[in-house]
């Protein structure tokens, strides 16, 4: 079996769970195996849904230990689904989440883990996956010695695909006993909007933005487009008010829109290990020699402050962030 572990968000399944479903999927028709979803947590409502990505079996677990994320519950939980089921191949979407408790419980099944994947192939029956390495500069090909295989897939790059599998519902028991960690209490952000590893488009500002205030004119242009804002390490180190939430980067968030909007952004490598991986790339800049160019899909010379506004007018003009 392949078995997925999932989340759900508000009684449905997380769209990055919902592709490494779908990626589950093609594996499992591409090696003959079934293909097995796992939900955990204080209601499991919502998990039929992942019978319409191809799932033959749905398992979800129910019960005090798993009301709220626990790392050690939630990777105990893991690990034993994957040995009664007899699973060789384990994913999990790279959320703060999946990327917590996939290495977890692939530690205690003693199992191979590759992170953050980008592509998937079963050949002659055992896993592959591609990594970026470097910074995004090159890609691993990595294959592994272990009999179950782990690996968290990058939300925003695998393509979601609807086929109906069975979906045969099987409960599982909540693990029980004393675990190392509890959670005691979680906050929820105030606004509501996606988070940036789920956007699918980001505006981004650096520090040609000059002024934490100034990020206003990319909360409107992110509005106008649908999308949602973010900022390089420079911004958010300024001082300015940004959270470390909104740093793409290496030692920020990885994300992978279809469209990335970096604007005052110089191109660092170390900005560029987060955002490389977006479709298109859009790059304002005043300075025609900016390193950002070179990767950038479309580049604008110019004052941020004067095309940034335009942009907007022009995706309002559209509708552009209502479709
Ligand atoms: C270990 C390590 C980890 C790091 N991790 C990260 C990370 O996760 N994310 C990250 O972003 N960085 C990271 N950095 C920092 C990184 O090296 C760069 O310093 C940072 O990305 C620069 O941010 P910036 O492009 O906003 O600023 P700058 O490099 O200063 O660029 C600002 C740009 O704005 C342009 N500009 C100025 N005014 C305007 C205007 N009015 N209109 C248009 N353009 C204008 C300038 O031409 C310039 O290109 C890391 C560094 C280290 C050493």
């Amino acid at each position: 079996m392949i078995l997925v572990f999932c989340e759900l968000k508000d009684g449905q399944i997380r769209k990055p769970s919902a592709e490494a479903l779908s990626e589950g999927r093609r594996l499992a028709d591409a090696s003959g195996k079934k293909l097995g979803a796992l939900f955990a947590g204080a209601s499991c409502a919502g998990s039929a849904e992942a019978a319409k990505y191809g799932a033959d079996v749905i398992l979800t677990a129910e019960g005090a230990s798993l009301a709220s994320y626990s790392s050690d519950a939630f990777a105990q939980l893991v690990a034993d689904a994957v040995k009664a089921k007899g699973a060789t191949v384990l994913l999990a979407a790279a959320t703060a989440m999946g990327k917590d408790v996939a290495p977890r419980a692939a530690a205690r099944m003693g199992a191979g883990y590759a992170s953050d994947v980008t592509g998937l192939a079963m050949v002659d029956g055992k896993l592959q996956a591609v990594r970026p390495v470097y910074a995004g500069k090159a890609f691993a090909t990595t294959t592994f010695t272990s009999a179950v295989q782990v690996a968290t897939t990058r939300p925003n790059v695998f393509a979601l695909a609807e086929k109906a599998g069975a979906g045969a519902a099987e409960a599982l028991a909540a693990p029980a006993g004393s675990f190392k960690s509890i959670v005691k209490e979680i906050l929820a952000k105030a606004g509501g909007k996606v988070d940036l590893t789920e956007a699918n488009v980001i505006v981004s500002g650096g520090r040609g933005m000059k002024d934490g205030a100034n990020f206003k004119i990319l909360e409107d242009l992110a509005d106008a487009l649908g999308g949602v804002v973010g900022a390089s390490r420079a911004a958010v180190d300024a001082g300015w008010g940004l959270p470390h939430s909104m740093q793409v980067g290496q030692t920020g968030k990885v994300v992978s829109p279809t469209l990335y909007i970096a604007c005052g952004i110089s191109g660092a490598i170390q900005h560029i290990a987060g955002m490389s991986g977006s479709k298109f790339i859009v790059a304002i800049n005043k300075d025609p020699e900016a390193p950002i160019f070179k990767l950038a899909s479309y580049g604008i010379v110019g004052d941020l402050f004067e095309v940034v506004p335009e942009l907007t007018k022009a995706a309002q003009a559209m509708g552009i962030g209502k479709g």
